[in-house]
């Protein structure tokens, strides 16, 4: 009797459809096929195989199997679990997991062997190269080289039927890594930890560890120990490091590298196609035993997952806000789950959410509470801007000046950071009071100065700085507003003519190979001052770096939603972290208008503790992540009216449940995107709540007319 195999689609469609296996295809659960789709054949992935009971309707046949590696059980799995957790199509992940495959695959080689019909007649030349034939395969023109004759002579041998010339796959090859190699000599604390670590290896299967440690204190060398130890475990193990920058994928990469003797396969969005084609054959054939990567890293094929390393596990880079919506490092414990593997988080302000876990011991918690070696922690000093204040038209108060031009003579480095990219954050007409917006979304446009132009930031609308308001028609009386990177660079140069300043962004640091460059430019001293948003503030060892100067402390905490205070104070210690990485002591100051405010207090005391311990406390009280769960709805259309009514309908239509509150619909913070106008719910239940299964239900019961999109996230980050 025939099967039926269930194919899952790369697409945003609502199950896997069902086709015919035909005769002697012999399907595997994972193969990748060809499926007709309408008048397409189209990639698919087989999730289910079941016999046909006779009597349905026919199916249409499966064309072929792909000559493509199958997806393992884990994969397959883990794809499936993570889109019903996130309430969304399958096919979504899916597309994720096989971005890889789906990269064109390196051309095939020529080489050119021995057919064993013997030469009509043997000369020197057809000597030498019959022998170099015999050796590495060469291709026809390296033939003729290698044997040190003319192209002929190999031509001739073809032709004769002497030699031919196969096509030969190419197959992604990796070195591979040596766990063997010695690492650093460990001090007793992270010798403990990574002890511990390697004990919770030795157990196998599912487990999730915190690594807790200070910055500087050697978290990246103890977990390539623990990698070294699942490594030498098990020859086809393999260990999967997540980073939330491309700018620290670099610095690690070059770090597992001089570990293992063997480079790992790299991934992120900025990997080329065929670059990527490669790690992800790697990771599916076991001969790419480490993936250094962003978050996406963690929908790859891997058939023996032992370890996933989630290094700054509190970083919200780590939540995909677009297309599927998921977190990394909840997915990361999630697929370490499927897999059999052990899960290490490792950082030095870990989420309230691991924190409550390994208070709670479903963690184990490992504390490195020391800087390695001879560094200490940096002096953290506030400045009250309201007491000391910068200039007229300045951003930098004379007190952090000061520090800067010390900093300056004694040849040592400073970092300013601001978590603003471009010139200036608003652009306003001094004649009539507009505010330059974006036309079809509710933000103001950004000045940058280096392209001259107006940049929409959530939706990348740009256009050229006009010279006069559009809105009243005045000449020259648009002003910029606020400091960005920009503006500040333009401002320590300004101070410091002889300084050498970089401005450290997503702007003008395009692609890893630059952030790559100009993180090393500042660890071997060439940069005087690096004024950087997050992207260069966290995670790096800059030994040369002895101050860091936050230009504005508050920056964080006036967006108001559920984790400002918590992201704040990860955030400015990240940052303020950079700072005295080596011998020399090191120190911070924060600019701030609310020196009393608790995260203020929290951070020039050092107190992390402290601040959690009442953090936590004012999230027990509201049922708030950690002790309950969030999700939210955002519904938009581009008719104001069809939104209203779809969102009544959709608020008529939520699930009664205990342990569950519905907020809304209410307008969106940012009420309009790319001609979108925009509604929210937002929902909140216990712990003990099945989220994912009520949000399921509730999407159920209604159907969104076409022109209506309803995205669904589960446990948000984003409130606007
Ligand atoms: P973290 O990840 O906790 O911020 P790192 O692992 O990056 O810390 O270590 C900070 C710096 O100290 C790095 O330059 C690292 O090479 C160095 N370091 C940490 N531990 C050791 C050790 N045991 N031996 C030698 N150098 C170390």
């Amino acid at each position: 009797m025939n099967r039926i195999a269930s194919v899952l689609l790369p697409m945003p469609l609502p199950e896997a459809f069902d086709y015919a296996e035909p005769e002697g295809m012999n399907l595997q659960l994972g193969d990748q096929v060809a499926a007709p789709l309408g008048p397409r054949l189209v990639r698919g992935v087989v999730v289910g195989l079941r016999e046909a009971a006779g009597g349905n309707r026919p199916l249409k046949p499966l064309e072929a199997i792909l000559d493509e590696p199958r997806l393992p059980p884990g994969t397959l799995e883990f794809v499936q679990w993570a889109a019903r957790y996130s309430v969304d199509w399958p096919g979504q992940p899916l597309a994720i997991a096989l971005r890889g495959a789906r990269a064109p695959k390196p051309k095939p080689t020529r080489i050119v062997e021995a057919t064993g019909v013997a030469p009509g007649r043997m000369t020197p030349a057809r000597t030498k190269v019959l022998q170099a034939a015999a050796g590495q395969g060469f291709g026809p023109p390296d033939l003729a080289r290698a044997a040190g004759v003319g192209a002929g002579v190999v031509k001739a041998l073809i032709d004769e039927g002497v030699l031919a010339i196969r096509l030969v796959e190419a197959i992604a090859t990796y070195e591979s890594p040596d766990p063997a190699r010695p690492g650093s000599q460990l001090n007793p604390s992270q010798e403990a930890a990574a002890e511990a670590l390697k004990a919770m290896l030795a157990e196998g299967g599912f487990n999730v560890a915190l690594l807790d440690g200070v910055t500087g204190s050697g978290k990246t060398e103890v977990y390539l120990e623990a990698a070294a130890a699942a490594l030498a475990a098990d020859p086809t193990a393999q260990v999967l490091i997540l980073l939330p920058e491309i700018a620290l994928t670099q610095a690690v990469i070059a770090r597992v590298t001089e570990r293992f003797g063997a480079e790992p396969g790299e991934w992120h969005s900025d990997v080329t196609p065929p670059a990527r084609r490669r790690v992800w054959e790697g990771v599916a054939n076991n001969r790419c035993r480490i993936v250094v990567g962003a978050r996406s890293a963690l929908f790859l094929p891997f058939p023996n997952l032992a370890l996933i390393v989630v290094d700054e596990e509190h970083d919200a880079s780590f939540k995909q806000e677009e297309g599927f919506i998921y977190h990394a490092r909840d997915l990361a414990v999630a697929r370490g789950k499927i897999e059999g593997a052990a899960v290490l988080l490792a950082s030095a302000t870990p989420s309230l959410e691991s924190l409550r876990n390994a208070e709670q011991g479903r963690y184990r918690w490992l504390s490195l509470s020391a800087r390695h070696g001879q560094a200490r922690l940096p002096d953290i000093a506030l400045i009250d801007l309201r007491q000391s204040p910068p200039d007229h038209g300045r951003w930098l108060s004379p007190q952090l000046v000061k520090a800067m031009g010390e900093t300056f003579a004694r040849g040592e480095q400073t970092l300013l950071f601001l978590n603003r990219r471009g010139y200036a954050p608003l652009v306003l007409c001094k004649a009539c009071g507009e505010r330059m917006t974006a036309p079809d979304t509710d933000s103001w446009l950004v000045e940058h100065r280096y392209t001259g132009r107006l940049v929409c930031h959530l939706t990348g609308f740009s256009m050229p700085k006009p010279k006069a308001c559009p809105h009243c028609g005045a000449h020259d009386s648009l002003v910029s507003i606020g400091p960005g990177v920009e503006r500040v660079e333009e401002e320590a140069k300004t101070l410091f003519p002889q300084a050498r300043v970089a401005v450290f962004s997503s702007d003008t640091v395009f692609d890893a190979r630059e952030a790559r460059r100009l993180i090393e430019a500042m660890a071997d001293g060439h940069i005087d001052i690096l004024v950087a948003t997050q992207a260069a503030a966290k995670g790096h060892n800059f030994p040369g770096l002895t101050l860091v100067g936050v230009v504005d402390a508050d920056l964080g905490l006036r967006g108001g939603d559920l984790r400002a205070a918590e992201r704040t104070y990860q955030l400015l210690a990240q940052a303020t972290g950079r700072a005295g990485r080596k011998d020399r002591p090191g120190q911070a100051l924060l600019q701030t208008w609310a020196p009393e405010h608790p995260v203020m207090q929290a951070l020039a005391a050092q107190d992390r503790d402290a601040f959690v311990a009442a953090e936590m406390a004012e999230r027990e009280l509201a049922g708030l992540p950690p002790f309950g769960r969030l999700a939210a709805v955002i519904v938009s259309a581009i008719d104001p009216a069809q939104l209203e009514s779809f969102v009544q309908i959709m608020a008529q239509a939520a699930p009664n449940s205990a342990g569950v509150e519905v907020y809304g619909p209410a307008d969106a913070p940012l009420g309009l995107i790319r001609g979108r106008r925009r509604k929210r719910f937002l929902v909140r239940a216990d712990r003990m709540v099945d989220l994912s299964a009520y949000m399921a239900t509730w999407r159920a019961r209604v159907k969104p007319p076409g022109a209506i999109r309803v995205a669904i996230d589960i446990d948000p980050y984003s409130f606007l």
